[in-house]
């Protein structure tokens, strides 16, 4: 596999990004044996993990997408905006959102707010990463993480730096030239 240029070191390979979508998929078909959760992507970021995690789910699902905006290069703006909402229902449904990242956790516990007042049942997250030294809300606790990361800005599986860099089928640390320039 070659590196992509701007892309300082793999901080999380393709292997594991996908060993990983597995052990996560088992713990949800468990956990929701039986039920039929909306598992709700949250775009564009977690459309990769979303399609790798949901091969694995062996209970049965629904799927819808989600658009929210918060970051605006590298740095979250601290305001969400649903630019393209559901098309499902959620009363009395159990969600699952599915992110690529949890930074500050502001969007998601916007997003979820949202979600109860619509009335869902049960609401959960799987995200690939998590970098809990980002947290600036104390209400977001994913039930599923794939890997904890430090507070880096990384690329690549869905991130991106501009609408750059989501087609890497690995987790990668941007070399600081690329946005200092
Ligand atoms: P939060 O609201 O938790 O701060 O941010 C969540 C969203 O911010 C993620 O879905 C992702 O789009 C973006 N984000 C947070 N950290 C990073 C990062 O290190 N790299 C990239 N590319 N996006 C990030």
């Amino acid at each position: 596999m070659t590196l992509h240029p701007d892309v300082e070191k793999v901080l999380i390979s393709q292997e594991e990004i996908e060993s990983k979508c597995k052990e996560l998929a088992k713990k949800i078909s468990e956990d929701y044996a039986g039920k039929i959760p909306i598992v709700i992507g949250l775009l564009k970021g977690a459309v990769p993990f979303m399609a790798e995690l949901m091969k694995h789910i062996t209970c049965s699902i629904q799927i819808d997408f989600l658009d929210v905006s918060s970051y605006d290069g590298v740095k979250s703006t601290g305001k969400v905006h649903i630019r393209r909402d559901i098309v499902t229902d959620v009363l009395n449904r159990d969600v699952l959102f599915v992110e690529d990242i949890i930074d500050t956790g502001l969007t998601l516990s916007e997003v979820m707010k949202e979600f109860k007042s619509r009335g869902a049942r049960s609401i959960e997250v799987v995200t690939l990463v998590d970098k809990p030294e980002g947290r600036t809300v104390s209400d977001v606790t994913p039930k599923y993480i794939g890997y904890y990361i430090p507070n880096k800005f990384v690329v690549g599986f869905g991130l991106d730096y501009n609408e750059i860099y989501r087609n890497l089928p690995y987790i990668g640390i941007l070399k600081r030239s690329v946005y200092e320039k």
